[in-house]
């Protein structure tokens, strides 16, 4: 899919060394990366995107009324 384009010498946009033509490479939105440097990227937004889905689930839970609806009455003296 993108194996024709020539990789050598350019630097991969995730570790930034220089990939070699026997590497493994992938050209994704206007820049090179090793196939293991992409897959690791993938890897990582899939599991940030888990966690904020997480995130949001937790704070989209009904509200729970709040503490000072009965407490302001209190007098100590
Ligand atoms: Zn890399």
């Amino acid at each position: 899919m993108f194996a024709n384009k020539n990789h050598a010498g350019s630097r991969c946009a995730r570790c930034h060394n220089l990939l070699k033509e026997e590497d493994s490479a992938e050209y994704r939105e206007d820049a090179w990366y090793h196939k293991t440097c992409w897959d690791e990227g993938v890897r990582q937004l899939n599991t940030a995107m888990k966690r904020a889905a997480e995130i949001a689930r937790r704070f989209a839970l009904p509200r729970v009324s709040t503490p000072h609806s009965e407490a302001d009455h209190t007098n100590s003296s």
